[in-house]
């Protein structure tokens, strides 16, 4: 079978390798969705480490053997992928808080997703139905948006800023309107490209009340005059390097979350003092565990997320260097890329 891992700056290899036979406690899945997510593109674009990264974490498909311990679920039971599960013997996890754990289980240094067959440990499928496995495959950046938004404590009436209209932006900008949000505001960068005008029109369909630029010299003005009285709330799906230039528009008291690794600079400045009299709220979003599989696959499946517009491209397996080039082209309207398997 094959899986795909980065093995040098913008190379994907196909990898042949034996198939995954489950041992006692797994399954092996059917690989038929997985969409390439940002940090897949900075394994593609920049091959950090030096050694070859296995891909893909958005995955979805269905069981196609079982070990010999596994009772509840059966071939052809179409499940998504866990990326992260807490390992259920560290002091969090047997104090009542796996949220906490410090030792969480995953799958994503040693094994590809983007891989015709994934064997993986039962506890990390989730089953789900009424959805197709392209749809699926969304319930991970769901998750995510999922864990920041509830990091961030949105409340109705809240004024919000979500800096970055990619996916986990956009289900953010959805989930702050659900939740009765008064305002909300989008940043995102070179809106004037294909790219950039696929997503200032999707966060308006989401959610969003204004769209900003941040490429144009004026934008910083600009969203200080439609909001003089700044953001309950801000969201950054944005590089964390974006963090100490939305400070400001924080209101007192205001609360900052955000979810991004940062891939180049680690160590970011503000200042403490205005942090401090406004009485700032910085916190990091880290959906591992992903507790929100099952809400994410339920919400998705009754249509109460609206995920259509969100997945803009679809590409088969042997394809997939052109599904990353295309998830990286600002000439295309372009959100979500999907790799498609063959069954
Ligand atoms: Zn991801
Ligand atoms: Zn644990």
């Amino acid at each position: 079978m094959k899986s795909a891992w980065v093995t040098a700056k913008k190379t994907i290899e196909l990898i042949d390798t034996e198939y995954p036979k489950p041992r006692i406690n797994e399954v092996t899945v059917k690989v038929r969705a997985c969409g390439i997510c940002g940090t897949d593109l900075h394994f593609y674009n920049d091959f950090p480490g030096g050694k070859p990264i296995p891909l893909g974490h958005e995955v979805s498909g269905y069981i196609h053997k079982i070990g010999e311990a596994v009772e509840d679920l059966k071939p052809g039971d179409r499940v998504i992928v866990q990326n992260h599960v807490p390992c259920g013997t560290c002091h969090s996890c047997l104090h009542g808080n796996p949220y906490t754990c410090s030792n969480i289980q995953t799958y994503m240094n040693d094994r590809a997703a983007m891989a015709e067959f994934i064997r993986i440990r039962r506890n990390m499928v989730v089953p789900f139905s009424g959805l197709d496995y392209t749809e699926a495959a969304v319930a991970e950046p769901l998750t995510v948006a999922f864990d920041i938004t509830r990091e961030a404590r949105i409340e109705p009436f809240h004024r919000v800023l979500i800096s970055g209209p990619g996916i986990i932006g956009l289900f953010c900008t959805t989930l702050a309107r659900n939740v009765g949000a008064r305002e909300i505001a989008v940043l995102g960068r070179r809106l004037h490209t294909l790219r950039g005008k696929k997503r200032a029109e999707v966060a308006v369909l989401m959610g969003a009340t204004e769209v900003f630029d941040t490429d144009k010299p004026d934008w910083r003005e600009n969203v200080l005059k439609k909001f003089p009285e700044g953001f309950e709330r801000i969201v950054i799906t944005s590089p964390p390097r974006t963090i100490p230039y939305l400070l400001d528009f924080a209101r007192f008291g205001g609360c900052i979350a955000y979810n991004g690794i940062s891939f180049s600079e680690e160590t970011i400045t503000f200042n403490a003092n205005t942090f401090h009299f406004k009485k700032l709220k910085l916190l990091a979003s880290h959906a591992i565990p992903n507790w929100g599989f099952p809400l994410a696959l339920d919400l998705l499946s009754k249509k109460k997320i609206d995920y259509e517009k969100l997945i803009t491209h679809e590409y088969p397996f042997d394809k997939i260097e052109e599904a990353f080039s295309t998830a990286l082209s600002p000439d295309e309207g372009v959100i979500k890329v999907v790799v498609i398997f063959g069954d």
